[in-house]
């Protein structure tokens, strides 16, 4: 089995005997010895991938910008006119500033690589006899898969035996058409579109519905996907909204700062100012006003979210999944899994005469237990103690323990009757049936909903009745019922779905997760509205909905009826508003109820883990699929995935995302309002006809120390208190809402003014300009630092924030002070800066000055918090004392 004929063998036209030979392989599967002698020959099932950027592209990375473009520029221009301070000053800042970059960029991609292999994918294998979960990159060729609705085929396949098997093959073909499969195919042309080969799966498309299995042919890059890979590849990289609208924001401000300096320029040329001493003041000026830095310090920002995530639980796809989180204010969850506990099991059996419970479960009928464990898709192996371990579908599982507990022999014999025909579970169709034969005699069952089994039985409209008010009252003491009916048959070949018997019904239980009902308190306390979507019966989902403080009336329930009706007349959206739970729902009807739930103008997360799940997620603001339980297709089309398949993960997340936002409302708060502060004060000098407040070093110098990596840091923020109080803040609401306005405002004027004025005032005293200039910046490397902390919260006083979380920004700030304060006592800073040491006393003062900012912008909080048109400036703020 050469490599190279392997890929230019052409599987579908070949007899399935064949292909077993030419893989040297067998329907048993490989054994241990073989599968690692290939994985040594063929490698690993994965696709080659872009290499990573190096740290040294990272750093070249950060010097394509216009910024340093103009940087550059000025410091060539400080050469040729041999001003080699200012040009040796202007290097350094490049240089600092690209170390500073490339380590936050290099270090957030590094940690999105983690966080990338945090999803992982793997595969149904059969390998000696047994049907095992492995990693889909240990898979190679002679293999056996087994699918199941839902899986991601991992390889390259022929199949070998199909039921029903429907496969979505848009990745590849990019037709988004439902492809049927057939094992029994087979073609003589060579050159049949991939489409059409019906005898083979391909790695990367999914599995709608039905089963199957079949022989890996080709692994990794020798796939068909491997082959369109670098095609794959070349796809640009994900974008994220947010980051984009800040690049667009960052854009039209140094459009606008460009045209301010350029004004600025020209008044100074008409002044009669040297054309380069402007030239390098413009030049500073744009670098420390324009906040360059954002996107930087909002990816590092929102990676650090995401990795806070991941430790609760919650792995991002998407980034913008991020700050969807955060605006998230409507979660739509399943019931089974996500709010109960998935561990299902048979507490008692209804039969139309009698109930039996654990005691007396062993009295059951025995066409119970065959139809419990043969009407059945489990896996299961023999564990070491003897007894068995049981895996699959989480009700199948409940019937197989339901039987072992009663009585091994039965699933020791199971093995022992061939399966003529079957129709799996589907999740729409809420039943399953097998037809099986042992010594010549024929066995059908079914199982599923009660309504449904009971359409195939053979009772009367009363009997029928009787039964299904059974089922209603088992369903409202939170019992999931299943029903199992059987016949034996002579004469039909296939699957009949007439004329069953009726056995009973199992009450399956399946307890409430206990964190859930403290997750949906909070949820409601943070004015997010919780929805239950379920398949299962309207009691059941009501009882459950009542212990989980999701219900409190049947008021809230929609029934499979109501729900057809609210279709029929055009889905309106109004109707949804005081329901809570929706009990046997179908997956398109999922889909609507989440689009109805947007018109309302709701932010919805929606969780889901089937097949069937896929189009609600698609449409979802936030699609959350399960990790645990959750099929491949569903964790593909979701943007975020649960590793714990837990409903409070949710809220975690919520939690995390509401935080990121604010983080990032920081970061923008503090470049933005600095560059504004300085602005101001330039400008006033400009137009009274003063001297340039700082030297254009000066002001890179200001905009490094006090800006450099404290965006950063901001972006790093620990929570604030009430995070979860607060109602979700609208999605479109804009970064620059009024709240934002405002507060850069009142920053930026009262840093503008006062060190304008202390600048026009030292002036009038007699003060030289350098001397005047001196203490201006040390009065703004003051008012920059303590801005830090004003940027720390929107909307909490300083005092009711934890400083323990800042220790670094604290630190950080001291020790940019203790530089500034130190280099004015150095000579050769002294030199490059043009300054000077000033008195304790001046250092005193200014220190008074720059500590009123903090006065200012409390008080400004205080007006917002008291004022009564709050309204306008935080309207997702609820007054909750913190
Ligand atoms: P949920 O929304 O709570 O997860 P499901 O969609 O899993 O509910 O189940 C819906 C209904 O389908 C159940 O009430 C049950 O009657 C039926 N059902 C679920 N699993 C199976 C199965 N493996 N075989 C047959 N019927 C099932
Ligand atoms: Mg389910």
């Amino acid at each position: 089995m050469e490599s190279e004929k392997r890929i230019k063998m052409d599987f579908h036209t070949k007899k399935i005997d064949e292909v077993f030979s030419i893989l040297e392989t067998k329907p048993s599967g490989l054994d241990q010895e073989e599968v690692s002698a290939r994985q040594e020959k063929y490698g690993l099932n994965i696709l080659p991938s872009k290499p990573d950027m190096t740290l040294f592209q990272h750093f070249l990375q950060q010097f394509k910008s216009p910024i340093i473009y103009i940087l550059l520029l000025a410091a060539f221009m400080a050469l040729t006119i041999r001003e080699y301070m200012d040009a040796g000053f202007i290097f350094a800042v490049l240089v600092l500033n690209a170390i500073i970059g490339t380590y936050q960029e290099y270090s957030a991609s590094q940690k999105a690589k983690v966080l990338q292999s945090l999803i992982k994918s793997t595969a149904m294998v059969l390998r000696e006899g047994v049907i095992q979960e492995i990693e889909s990159r240990l898979i190679v060729p002679g293999d056996i898969l087994v699918f199941e609705p839902g899986t991601k085929v991992a390889a390259d396949v022929r199949l070998t035996e199909t039921k029903n098997l429907i496969v979505d093959e848009s990745l590849l073909t990019g037709e988004s058409i439902d492809v049927h499969k057939d094992a029994d195919f087979i073609s003589d042309k060579t050159h049949l579109p991939l489409s059409e080969r019906k005898n083979m799966l391909f790695a990367g498309t999914y599995i709608s519905t039905g089963r199957g299995r079949g022989i890996v042919v080709a692994t990794g890059k020798d796939t068909e996907a491997g082959k369109i890979a670098q095609l794959l590849n070349r796809k640009s990289k994900a974008r994220i909204p947010l980051l984009e609208k800040m690049e667009k924001l960052s854009f039209t401000i140094s459009i606008v700062i460009g045209f301010m300096v350029l004004f600025l320029f020209a008044i100074g040329l008409l002044k009669g100012m040297g054309f380069y001493a402007l030239f390098l003041f413009s030049v500073a000026l744009a670098v420390s006003t324009i906040p360059e830095g954002l996107p930087v310090a909002i990816t590092v920002a929102l990676t650090s979210a995401s990795i806070a995530m991941s430790k609760r639980n919650v792995i991002i796809r998407k980034l913008a999944a991020i700050e969807g989180l955060g605006a998230c204010t409507l979660i739509a969850s399943d019931k089974t899994g996500t709010l109960t506990q998935n561990r299902l099991s048979v507490e008692y059996f209804v039969s139309p005469h009698r109930v039996y419970d654990t005691s007396t479960l062993n009295e059951v009928h025995d066409k119970v237990y065959l139809a419990s464990i043969l009407c059945n898709e489990i896996h299961y192996e023999t564990s070491e103690d003897g007894g068995f371990d049981f895996f699959g579908d989480q009700v199948d599982m409940a019937l197989a323990r339901f039987v072992a507990n009663a009585d091994e022999s039965y699933i020791k014999h199971s093995r022992s009757y061939r399966k003529i025909d079957e129709i799996p579970y589907e999740p729409v169709n809420r039943f399953s049936a097998v037809m099986l034969e042992r010594d010549g005699q024929i066995f059908q069952f079914v199982k599923g909903s009660p309504e449904t089994v009971l359409e195939h039985c053979d009772i009367t409209e009363e009997e029928k009745q009787a039964i299904l008010g059974d089922v209603d009252a088992w369903a409202l003491k939170g019992y999931r019922t299943i029903a199992l009916a059987h016949k034996e048959s002579t004469d039909e070949e296939k699957i009949n779905l007439k004329n069953f018997n009726y056995l009973g019904f199992v009450a399956i239980i399946d307890p409430v997760r206990k964190e859930s009902p403290e997750a949906i308190r909070k949820a409601h306390e943070a004015g997010i509205k919780v929805v239950m979507i379920t398949g299962d019966h309207p009691n059941t989902a009501l009882c459950i909905a009542k212990e989980l403080g999701i219900a409190s009336s049947d008021e809230a329930v929609m029934s499979e009826k109501e729900l057809f009706e609210w279709e029929k007349n055009g889905a309106k959206a109004e109707v949804l508003k005081n329901k809570t739970v929706f009990s046997r729902v179908s997956p398109e009807q999922k889909m609507k109820i989440v689009i109805a739930y947007q018109t309302l103008g709701h932010y919805v997360a929606v969780t889901g883990d089937g097949v069937n799940d896929a189009p609600a997620l698609k449409h979802a603001n936030i699609g959350v699929a399960m990790g645990k339980s959750g099929t491949d297709i569903a964790k593909a089309t979701s943007d975020i995935i649960l590793t714990d398949d837990n409903f409070a993960s949710i809220i975690n997340g919520i939690e995390e995302g509401r935080r990121a936002h604010d983080n990032i409302r920081k970061v923008i708060y503090l470049l933005i309002s600095t560059g504004f502060a300085e602005l101001v004060l330039v400008m006033l000098s400009f137009l009274t006809g003063l001297p340039l407040p700082l030297l254009p070093v000066q002001l890179l110098w200001l905009n490094l120390v006090t800006n450099g990596i404290e965006d950063v840091m901001l972006g790093l923020e620990k929570a604030e208190p009430g995070l979860l109080k607060r109602k979700p803040r609208s999605p479109q609401e804009p970064i620059f809402n009024r709240l934002m306005l405002r507060r850069i405002a009142v920053g930026g004027l009262y840093i503008g003014f006062v060190s304008f004025t202390l600048f026009y005032f030292l002036l009038q005293s007699g003060e030289s300009v350098e001397s005047a200039r001196n203490i201006v910046l040390l009065l703004m490397v003051l008012f920059e630092n303590v801005h830090v902390f004003n940027a720390r919260s929107e909307i909490n006083y300083l005092y009711n924030i934890d400083y323990r979380n800042s220790m670094f920004l604290i630190f950080w700030v001291v020790f940019t002070q203790l530089l500034h304060l130190s280099c004015m006592h150095i000579p050769f800073m002294q030199d490059i800066l043009s300054i000077q040491p000033v008195s304790l006393d001046t250092w005193m003062k200014l220190s008074t000055l720059a500590l009123g900012l903090v006065l200012v912008m409390e008080t400004d909080k205080w007006l917002m918090r008291r004022n009564t048109n709050k309204k306008h400036y935080m309207p997702w703020y609820t007054g909750e004392k913190v």
